[in-house]
């Protein structure tokens, strides 16, 4: 990996440009991309095109359908809606309206995220800080709220497209310190995005420096999630800062703290371009230990052996599969929503494929209000069929691990399409009204 590889990023305004995407795509495709692209984000790069994608695959390839905007992303209406509004005007403002009035009815804000897990700290709002469950702080860096590529299913599409514009985002690590301090129950901080990898080395050392300095003996994990290994794995290899980004690294384990990269990767393709693991093996290298995750997409990943693969592939490479997730109710969810029912069937079936070194991957889970629900599966209770759910982390720390079940349902793809079994009237949490984690300190 001598040759220094050279970023080139390519949105709705020259995508037309990419030499594949004249090759291999017709006319109207591009058209209907372009409707798409109006609403939900859109961004790829010349790794993703020249490296990932299998041209002679598109539409089908699961690497193009991660990346590029898809006719059926968004609903008919909505695809008509923004198709007349380009055949009728030019004009940016008008096509922004029509494109804001639609994302509104995608439910741009999940599982209350904007509006319950907020921290304050002597009455101010820190809103580039979340804390949901007890451990762990999520930081949203201001300089991290893009990434190398987007993927067409992500629940962060508020932010891409200027709707979230720095609401999220918190400049100064100086009250996440001071925050810190004053949760001595904090063991982790996940920094996240976008993608902080996508700042410069300079930068992201001035927002993790302050973390290792100050004086915080329970802050033991530094977390970065990130998808620049499967987006842009140059960013460890060839990009003029990348051993300062590896020296940043080890200076956090050398300061004694764990650091640990969440590396986000959909597909076992992503595991396997030399640059890839060359990029893994580096991170590697400087002490950091690299755990897995992924949502469990329709027309990406929704087979068995793809999981199976990537997470074989994953262990053989030094990394820890951590994560199944199932796909957020946002954007375009109908597009890539598979039902829990058939979630569960796929990770079971790659789980059994696989030897005890990936069984450490937990799901399928749902990132949903009260806390992050894994279907541990279906078993009959009586004469009643039923989910068998529970708690990976709550919202209450004491509802983690308890089982707990909901009557089943073929179709079903989110919690908030389950009903409780076995006569019960609510599921537990909903009936519990002890004192939650954050109220004591969030706004709303
Ligand atoms: C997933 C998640 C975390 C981290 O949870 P772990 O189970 O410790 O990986 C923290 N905060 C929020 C809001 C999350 O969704
Ligand atoms: S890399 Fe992460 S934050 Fe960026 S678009 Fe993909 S899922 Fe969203």
């Amino acid at each position: 990996m001598n040759q220094p590889a050279v970023y080139r990023a390519y949105s709705l305004h020259n995508f037309r440009k990419l030499p594949q995407v004249s090759a291999y795509l017709g006319e109207q495709a591009l058209r209907e991309m372009e409707v798409v692209g109006q609403v939900l984000p859109f961004k790829v790069n010349n790794y993703v095109a020249d490296e990932l994608i299998d041209w002679t695959q598109v539409p089908d390839d699961p690497i193009f359908r991660l990346t590029f905007p898809h006719r059926d992303m968004l609903l008919p209406h909505h695809f008509d809606l923004m198709a007349h509004t380009l055949a009728r005007t030019s004009d940016k403002a008008t096509i922004r309206k029509v494109a804001n009035q639609i994302r509104m009815e995608l439910n741009p804000h999940p599982a209350g995220q904007m509006s319950h897990n907020v921290p304050q700290l002597n009455g101010i709002k820190l809103t580039g800080l979340q804390h949901k469950y007890r451990e762990t702080v999520l930081f949203f860096p201001a300089h991290g709220q893009t990434c190398h590529a987007y993927c067409s299913f992500c629940f962060r599409w508020p932010q891409f497209v200027g709707m979230d514009e720095l609401k999220f985002a918190m400049r100064e690590t100086e009250l996440l310190v001071a925050y810190l301090k004053a949760h001595p129950e904090v063991t982790d901080v996940l920094i996240t995005g976008g993608d902080p990898m996508i700042m410069k080395a300079k930068r992201l050392r001035a927002y993790i420096e302050p973390l290792l300095e100050a004086d915080l003996p329970h802050l033991q994990h530094i977390r970065i999630g990130s998808k620049a290994l499967a987006y842009w794995p140059y960013r460890f290899l060839t990009d003029q800062d990348a051993d300062d980004v590896l020296r940043l690294f080890e200076r956090v384990v050398q300061a004694g703290k764990h650091l640990a990269f969440m590396a986000h990767f959909n597909h076992a393709r992503e595991m396997q371009t030399e640059a890839v693991r060359q990029a893994i093996s580096r991170i590697r290298s400087t002490g950091a230990e690299i755990r897995t995750q992924s949502p469990l997409l329709r027309h990406i990943n929704d087979e068995a052996p793809v999981w199976a693969e990537m997470w074989r592939e994953q262990v053989r490479q030094g990394c820890v599969p951590y994560y199944m997730f199932v796909a957020r109710d946002t954007g375009a969810h109908h597009y890539f929503a598979v039902p829990l029912s058939k979630a569960h069937e796929i990770y079971r079936k790659a789980y059994q494929q696989v030897s005890g070194l990936a069984r450490t991957v937990r799901g399928p889970s749902m990132s949903a209000h009260p806390g992050k629900i894994c279907v541990l599966g279906t078993a009959q209770v009586g004469d009643e069929q039923v989910f068998v759910l529970t708690f990976l982390q709550g919202r209450n720390p004491k509802w983690v691990g308890r089982p707990f079940f909901a009557r089943y349902d073929e179709h079903a793809t989110w919690i908030n399409e389950l009903q409780p079994a076995l006569g019960e009237p609510s599921f537990f949490f909903e009936a519990d009204d002890t004192v939650l984690i954050n109220s004591a300190h969030a706004l709303n």
